[in-house]
């Protein structure tokens, strides 16, 4: 019986300056730490500039949304070093067959070029791709984390 997904917390930890009292400023602030957020401030972070990314909620996103992944969307998660995970736990695929009762009414294919580096589309949930991502921009040094505003 394959386990349910457990959406992880990740508490809200202040930064070094609140605690002592100081103002800081950070050079760039992204808020929303959904997909585009967590990608948007990871890539700023890995070219060196301080970013705060600012989320509402403390955990990965409920629902069920985002499940085609496409072959940009993992280039871009790839030149960023984080392609890999999803590519491994996703249903890799190229080509869709729609059908109507027992008969196939429309096919498509993807990705008619095959590329050996990728596939045309993964499909991945979205609260893990987010969880990646959370952990692979905390451990970014340029990256403050605030997932939850005080
Ligand atoms: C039913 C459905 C199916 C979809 N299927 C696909 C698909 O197959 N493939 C695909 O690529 N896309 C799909 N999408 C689109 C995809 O979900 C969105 O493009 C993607 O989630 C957008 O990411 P985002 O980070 O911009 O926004 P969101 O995922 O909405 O994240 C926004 C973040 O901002 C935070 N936030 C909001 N307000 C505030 C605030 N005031 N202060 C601080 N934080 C805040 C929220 O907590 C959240 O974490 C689908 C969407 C839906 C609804």
């Amino acid at each position: 019986m394959p386990q349910a997904y457990v959406h992880p917390t990740f508490p809200f930890t202040p930064p070094a300056e609140l605690a002592a009292g100081a103002v800081g400023r950070t050079t760039v602030a992204v808020v929303g730490g959904g997909p585009v957020g967590l990608t948007l401030a990871l890539d700023i972070a890995q070219r060196g500039v301080e970013t705060v990314l600012l989320d509402e909620d403390d955990t990965t996103s409920h629902g069920s949304r985002l499940i085609c992944m496409s072959k940009r969307t993992l280039e871009i998660f790839d030149r960023l070093g984080v392609g890999a995970p999803f590519r491994e736990k996703g249903v890799v695929w190229n080509r869709g067959r729609l059908f109507f009762g027992e008969n196939e009414v429309y096919a498509f294919d993807l990705l008619p070029e095959r590329d050996p580096a990728w596939p045309g589309v993964v499909n991945i949930q979205p609260s893990y791709v987010e969880e990646v991502l959370v952990l692979v921009a905390a451990a970014a040094s340029a990256l403050i984390l605030e997932l939850t505003v005080p």
